[in-house]
């Protein structure tokens, strides 16, 4: 239930009818908007009775929530949300370019991508530390030392980092290590106690799409993260599996205006993981800008040939930056900046 209240209603007001809602044992989260307040019911709202509610003379409008997301659902919120990761923001009118090798390797590798992707204007550097391969003889990730290696690559650039976390257990380690984004792989998007354990801290959370979830199930999510008290979720289209097998998954690109019109969360695009080919990754981001992401993550590799992971679908940091040129002009066009 959403209780949009009249303009010009008092503070004291306010404060009651809210006392009143917590007193039902319904949580109310309260939005001031620029024009009007709006409070968001959540819990057992059989509770509240609405008809009492509307003739106490507050409220211009009752809105029943079908979905059964709350916090993330821009009912609840209309205005885009935007997380702010050291001096950039994500979600406004700037689109996020996050870039990066699939995994960290060694301290040249990432500390070099990591310079040369600033320079060609990335927003922040990606890399894997923690990876969840389909196979236990693959390369599983430089751990702990790739975490420090990230690190570094922070120190030497200014640029925020963002890598994945597979455990509850590592929620300390990437806190105090103060990854400025922590992703949430698709396989790992219906990990439901680490969704909650993400929602009890404030960093930033990537979430991923699962290879096989519906919209509502990953913003459903999104609820458990948000539920625990960390709203700072940008979600992420990474590909789901359909019967092509051409391309390693199907980019699904209605996700974005769908999601747009849902949630109030910002959204990203991941066409390297989607298309699994380095040729796809530059017409997949166009037309990720063009249907409203707000931004992209990427795959850079400075030796795509002799990468550990995902080689195939890695750009060069040259190939990123001519992207980056091109996708200036689509931005433009629908009132993004890059
Ligand atoms: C990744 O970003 O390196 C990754 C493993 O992605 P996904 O979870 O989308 O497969
Ligand atoms: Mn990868």
């Amino acid at each position: 239930m959403v209780i949009i209240l009249k303009a010009n209603i008092s503070q004291t007001e306010v404060d009651k009818l809210v006392a009143k809602i917590r007193s039902l044992g319904v949580e109310a989260k309260i939005t001031e908007g620029t024009d009007q307040t709006i409070i968001g019911l959540v819990g057992d709202t059989t509770r509240v009775d609405s008809k009492k509610l509307q003739a106490s003379g507050l409220v211009e409008r009752i809105m029943i929530v079908q979905e059964p997301f709350k916090r993330a659902n821009r009912r609840f919120k209309s205005e885009d949300t935007i997380i702010t990761v050291a001096d950039k923001q994500i979600g406004g009118k700037k689109l996020t370019l996050i870039a990066g090798p699939c995994s960290v390797e060694t301290e040249e590798q990432i500390v070099g991508i990591a310079k040369d992707v600033k320079k060609l204007g990335a927003t922040a550097i990606r890399g894997g530390a923690f990876k969840p391969r389909t196979s236990p003889y693959s390369f599983q990730g430089l751990e702990l030392e790739g975490l420090r290696l990230l690190k570094l690559a922070k120190q030497e650039t200014g640029l925020p980092i963002v890598t994945e976390i597979m455990s509850t257990s590592m929620i300390d380690t990437f806190v105090k290590e103060d990854v400025d984004i922590i992703q949430v792989g698709a396989r790992n998007m219906q990990n439901f106690d680490l969704l909650k354990q993400l929602g009890k801290i404030n960093k930033p959370i990537l979430l991923k799409r699962g290879l096989a979830a519906t919209i509502e199930e990953w913003i459903m999510s999104a609820e458990y993260i948000m539920s625990g008290g960390n709203d700072n979720v940008i979600l992420c289209e990474r590909g789901i599996r359909t019967v092509e097998n051409y391309t390693r998954n199907t980019l699904d690109i209605s996700a974005v205006p769908v999601v747009k019109k849902l949630s109030h969360l910002p959204i990203i695009l991941d066409p390297s993981h989607a298309a699994g080919l380095n040729w796809m990754v530059d017409p997949l981001s166009k037309a990720a800008v063009a249907v409203g992401a707000d931004g992209l993550i990427i795959e850079v590799h400075n030796d795509p040939a002799n990468a550990l992971c995902d080689g195939q679908q890695s750009i060069t940091p040259k190939e990123f930056g001519e992207l980056r040129e091109k996708l200036k002009v689509i931005a433009s066009v629908v009132g993004r900046e890059v």
